[in-house]
């Protein structure tokens, strides 16, 4: 089969299509054909070897959709033709974290597609169940492979970990990617006022569209004394960090009194600097939003499959140009989501 194999960490022009053995699935895994699959912030962080889980040659991707067409031994419940896509991570089910709900910190099963397991950057890809949701009959692959990333996380951000309440200020930054795009209007759609931060003139209409209140555009990153005159000098009181280090003193800057910034991105991995008094004062929660459960992939399936968040994906290319849109998502040309579509098998 033809997959994108990352062989050295680097550049995107790293990423390149070769033919590899066709993998087998085994006890509780299935094989999909992957009809298409998402190209995240993430990857573009991965291809860089900043994650120390995964190991070259790698398979990158974790926003995969496609059909059963083969099911391992003892994998009851599955059978060919069953549509899915991918979870970013597995959790094991079992554990007190998994037990209490909290399956994205599980640590007993924590492989992650593209990391540890081959991911969805190929025709096949072989995934343990325990990572799979199922798409509606009628859903468009790239919709489904780009759901659980996007709406996904954005059900996990705003409402389980934010706990984004009707007539709160969310502040997203951001704003313009597959998350913020769904986050923008999952808040919007709970009720609150959405004041968005973009790096780009051109994706101020999207965010509008998306249900945005307010836009920011700021490229230098000094968006929080326009944040406090845009809400009578209240501040926000949720912080959706998609962007992470370059904007978090801002954000935390942005803050009312009781606000809760929950950060899901650090695009630059980079570090902070905290005034712990700011905190204090204003007795501020700092929050992490890592992946998504299951019932948060089902309820972005059907966020979707019902029209409440419109997806946002603005291009499908050709596997064979995942070198190509990591170039394109570095350098800040994508609105939504990219996918790529593997040759048919
Ligand atoms: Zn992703
Ligand atoms: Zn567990």
């Amino acid at each position: 089969m033809k997959a994108v194999v990352l062989r050295e960490f680097g550049a995107a022009s790293n990423l390149r299509m070769e033919s590899v053995p066709m993998p087998r699935p085994g006890r509780g895994e299935v094989l999909v054909h992957v009809r298409a699959c998402g190209v995240c912030y993430h990857d573009v962080i991965n291809r860089r070897g900043n994650l120390p889980r995964t190991h070259v040659p790698a398979i990158l991707g974790h926003e995969a959709a496609g059909e059963v067409v083969e099911v391992g031994p003892d994998t009851p419940g599955w059978k060919i033709g069953d549509r899915v896509a991918t979870l970013q991570r597995l959790s094991c089910g079992e554990c007190a974290l998994c037990r209490s709900g909290r399956n994205s910190l599980c640590r007993k099963d924590n492989r992650f597609f593209g990391e540890e397991l081959p991911g969805g950057y190929a025709q096949f890809m072989v995934a343990p169940v325990a990572g799979l949701g199922r798409v509606p009959d009628n859903m468009a692959w790239e919709v489904a492979a780009t759901a659980c990333c996007t709406t996904g996380t954005a059900v996990h951000t705003v409402r389980t970990r934010g706990q984004v309440k009707p007539g709160e200020t969310v502040l997203i930054t951001g704003a313009s990617g597959g998350v913020g795009l769904s986050a923008v209007q999952l808040a919007k759609e709970d009720g609150a006022r959405v004041i968005a931060v973009t790096s780009s003139e051109a994706k101020v209409q999207a965010l509008h569209e998306a249900g945005a209140a307010e836009v920011i555009v700021s490229r230098g990153l000094d968006f929080a004394a326009e944040v406090r005159r845009r809400t009578a000098g209240e501040g926000v009181n949720v912080a959706v960090e998609i962007v992470g280090s370059a904007t978090f003193e801002q954000s935390l800057k942005s803050m009312a009194p009781g606000g809760r910034v929950v950060v899901v991105g650090n695009l630059e991995s980079g570090v902070v600097n905290l005034n712990p008094g700011l905190v204090i004062v204003k007795e501020l929660e700092i929050l992490g939003a890592y992946a998504t459960t299951l019932g948060e992939l089902d309820e972005a399936l059907r966020l979707t499959a019902s029209g409440k968040i419109r997806p946002f994906v603005s291009e499908a290319m050709a596997l064979a140009e995942a070198g190509r849109s990591h170039f394109r998502l570095e350098n800040r040309e994508v609105a939504g989501r990219l996918v790529l579509i593997p040759p048919e098998a």
